[in-house]
């Protein structure tokens, strides 16, 4: 048998019983169980098939075993903040599919300290489900279920790291989409604890998305921006299907960009703490570097992904990072992405600096930031064509080459990233300028470099 990878740049993915279904769950779950032999953690997101997958991987699980301990429907970061604080705890899975459409599903393993498996981990995985050695134990050694809930626990790990008593009770009006998702149950508590008035939608438990894709992109958070534009809210927040992802809306109802976000919690920060390191990635705006050089901090760019980011955060001792898809990781919390805590500190921003959401963004440089993306025939193609790229500009010492694309400075904060996509056979290009044309220039250059032969 050809020994493809199971896990791509976010875990296993896929359509319910077409690319994953019970039983594949259940061999990934005797494979994962073998590696591990001891108590795991689980939940799921709102999905449908979140049931039926759970299920087979606990049974999969009890059968080589491991202890399960069962959180069921939660965010993302509150079962890996649970596993990274029960020391009992040897490891976790989730069952999402995080922003896709309501027909995926997927599986998130994580490590022992409550962050995203690292590749070995999971290729060892993938290697004992190959071989099918699964550690089948005799009858009374299966292992022993429990259930568990850990939202309130989460919600006092995300208190440990804001001014709570400054945030406490505060006049601020805000209006939550949890995309039907585990962020329903937890930032509607966060809020009610805190005695802060919210307006939520999309806030119960649904697994079909009637209400918007669980995808935290403009075009979905349409409701949010014409409830905020009636006037009285001084803030929106908008998570993805698992929660582990943050979009703010300002007071007047204005979609704020995820690296602007970036920016002001960096400043914040920075501000308060006189100085420390920052994180982000290769595709984020300027205007972080703008921020984190202009308060003497430094700023690290690792290759796209919220597992670099997290891992070069632990490794350089970095106080904050993140992406600008709203994904925000603060290290004195934990190394992974935390929708909840990216809302607590852009509430305790806002009530320190005693300014709304809308003249924060004001005080971050402007830059013009343009995504878009050229879509190929296969997915051989896209490393070709990012091949063919790098060569063209392998003497120019303009260019940066990355292992999943290329970045081109061409000074002046004038730059093109073109990168292959992880999981379609699409090419991404940002651009970004100060000037609007000059970036518009930039993005069809950087089309014209993909398509020309
Ligand atoms: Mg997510």
């Amino acid at each position: 048998m050809m020994r493809e990878h199971l896990f791509g740049t976010n875990g296993i993915r896929g359509i319910i019983n077409e690319s994953i279904d019970c039983t594949f769950c259940l061999d990934i779950a005797k494979a994962y169980g073998s590696l591990k032999k001891g108590k795991i953690a689980i939940g799921r997101d709102s999905r449908i098939s979140g049931m039926m997958l759970k299920d087979s991987f606990i049974a999969g699980l009890l059968s080589t075993g491991c202890k399960v301990i069962d959180a069921d429907i939660v965010p993302t970061p509150a079962l890996q903040y649970y596993v990274k604080n029960d020391p009992s705890v040897k490891g976790g899975v989730m069952i999402t599919a995080s922003h896709n459409p309501p027909e995926y599903n997927g599986i998130k393993i994580i490590a022992e300290d409550g962050t995203e498996a690292s590749r070995e981990e999971e290729k060892r995985i993938e290697e004992i489900y190959f071989d099918k050695k699964y550690n089948n134990v005799l009858w009374r050694d299966t292992g022993f279920y429990s259930s568990i809930d850990i939202i309130d626990q989460y919600i006092e790990g995300v208190d440990k790291i804001l001014d709570l008593d400054l945030i406490q009770d505060k006049d601020l009006k805000i209006v939550l989409d949890a995309a039907n998702g585990p962020g329903s149950i937890s930032s509607s508590k966060f809020l009610r604890n805190l005695g802060i008035q919210y307006v939520g939608i999309n806030t119960n438990i649904d697994g079909t998305f009637p209400g918007r894709d669980p995808e935290p992109i403009d075009k979905n958070l349409v409701v949010i921006q014409n409830i905020i534009r009636h006037g009285g809210f001084n803030l929106g927040v908008a998570h993805d299907g698992d929660a582990d992802r943050s979009i703010f809306f300002d007071e007047v109802g204005r979609f704020i960009d995820g690296d602007i976000i970036l920016s002001i919690i960096a400043k914040y920060l920075l501000e308060t703490r006189g100085n420390g390191t920052i994180v982000t990635t290769v595709a984020t705006s300027s205007s972080l570097r703008d921020v984190v050089d202009g308060h003497g901090g430094r700023l690290i760019e690792t290759p796209v992904g919220s597992i670099h980011v997290a891992r070069t955060m632990m490794d350089v001792g970095a106080i904050f990072g993140g992406e600008g898809n709203g994904g925000l990781i603060f290290a004195d919390h934990q190394y992974c992405r935390d929708g909840l805590a990216g809302l607590g500190k852009i509430i305790e921003i806002m009530i320190n600096r005693n300014k709304s959401l809308g003249e924060l963004v004001d005080e971050i440089p402007k830059y013009y930031l343009l995504k878009d993306k050229v879509s190929v025939k296969n997915i051989d193609d896209r490393r070709n064509i990012i091949k063919r790229i790098q060569k063209i500009y392998s003497e120019d010492e303009r260019a940066r080459i990355l292992n999943d694309g290329i970045k081109i400075n061409y000074g002046d904060k004038n730059w093109i990233l073109i990168r292959e996509s992880g999981t379609e056979p699409i090419l991404r290009i940002y651009t970004e300028s100060k000037d609007e044309k000059k970036a518009k220039d930039l993005l069809n250059h950087g089309k014209e470099l993909i398509l020309i032969d």
